[in-house]
């Protein structure tokens, strides 16, 4: 089994965050950490645990006493013997005392939100942190022994490409095995979308993701999701299970569970949250939707989806299941030995072909 858990609050709010999250007040805390305890205790069933993964908002946000506190409420959890412990953080709020606390208590992945190196973007952003600070941050992980470390890199904030490139020779210079690389997206209720800041070109952005994979995968990185690319034996072993359609539980604000074939959400109302009414929605999702999302979430990564798998899942063969025998035969999907998966010259538009797997 697989472990989320939501820590909702952050120091300053980004433009483009849609995220559930609310700005960081100490009147809050205690009061979620205590109805995070309590939601994690009632519904926690003894599973052994793959991987946990403390996302946000911003976990490091919290205090270090706020954070001894929450790993407290997680010992409850049996933890695999190979387990992925993944701790999401700001670099302006991770201290050595911080990532001490980490180390002793089976941290063993950092995911930095870094976005970019540039003044002129971080500003769009508004997020604040120099190079100088990211790699002071990355030595002291190092130094204590975290060496899996991810940082989260946008492009296309705007049509500069030369920015891109410095951000990717800098993140290759300070020598981490993972990096998600994600275009901006103005979504709905972002400060970027009330000021009406507009997407850049879509050729461009094009252009850069190429660059982004060439320069990377040349770089001795595996290209292995649409977004992410990690060295050998660095791959999330927690976003695979999301993508592989796996059973997860989340806890906290906002979070979602996949159990049983029921999706879950939780409330975003943090009053209701801290008053105990955790869940909003509960669904049952049948075969039809299971088998799409298996090849929905399936296909976001490069070496796609396993036809046996599938066929053992359900028994029923995927090409008679979907429509989808034009992809094949225009070679957008490709079919090698047991894998399925989207030919690379479609990656960057994948969203045309997954339309094709809804049910
Ligand atoms: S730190 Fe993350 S969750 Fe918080 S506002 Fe920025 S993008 Fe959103």
């Amino acid at each position: 089994m697989y472990i989320y858990i939501h820590i909702p609050f952050c120091d300053c709010i980004c433009s483009y965050c849609d995220f559930c999250k609310i700005l960081y007040n100490n009147k809050y805390i205690n009061n979620y950490l205590d109805n995070l305890e309590k939601e994690i205790n009632c519904r926690y069933k003894n599973e052994l645990i793959k991987s946990i993964y403390i996302g946000g908002g911003t976990p490091s946000s919290l205090s270090y006493q706020e954070l001894e506190r929450l790993f407290n409420i997680i010992k409850i959890f049996k933890l695999d013997s190979n387990y992925e412990f993944t701790i999401e953080c700001n670099v302006n709020n991770l201290d050595i005392n911080k990532i001490k606390l980490f180390k002793d208590n089976g941290v063993n992945r950092v995911s930095l939100g870094v976005q970019s190196f540039n003044k002129e973007i971080l500003t769009i952003l508004n997020r604040s942190h120099t190079y100088k600070e990211v790699y002071n941050v990355i030595n002291n992980l190092k130094n204590n022994n975290i060496n899996n470390i991810n940082i989260d890199l946008i492009y296309g904030v705007n049509d500069n490409i030369d920015i891109v490139k410095k951000d990717i020779d800098y993140f290759l210079s300070i020598d981490i095995p993972h990096i998600s690389c994600y275009s901006l997206i103005i979504e709905d209720n972002t400060l970027l979308k009330i000021n009406n800041y507009q997407n850049i070109d879509e050729d461009i952005e094009y252009e850069m993701y190429k660059y982004i994979e060439n320069k990377l995968t040349s770089n001795g990185y595996i290209h292995y999701e649409i977004s992410n690319y990690a060295k050998e034996g660095y791959s999330s072993i927690h976003n695979i299970n999301y993508w592989d359609n796996g059973s997860y539980y989340g806890f906290g604000l906002g979070s979602v569970s996949y159990i049983d074939n029921y999706r879950i959400s939780n409330t975003k109302n943090i009053s209701k949250y801290n008053k105990g009414i955790y869940i909003s929605n509960r669904e049952y999702e049948d075969m039809n939707t299971n088998m799409s999302n298996d090849m929905i979430l399936g296909l976001r990564k490069i070496k796609g989806v396993s036809i046996s798998k599938f066929y053992n899942k359900y028994k029923k063969d995927i090409r008679e299941v979907f429509d989808i025998d034009d992809l094949i035969n225009n070679k957008i999907l490709i079919i090698d030995n047991d894998n399925m998966y989207i030919d690379s010259k479609y990656i960057y538009l994948s969203n045309q072909v997954l339309i094709r797997f809804i049910k």
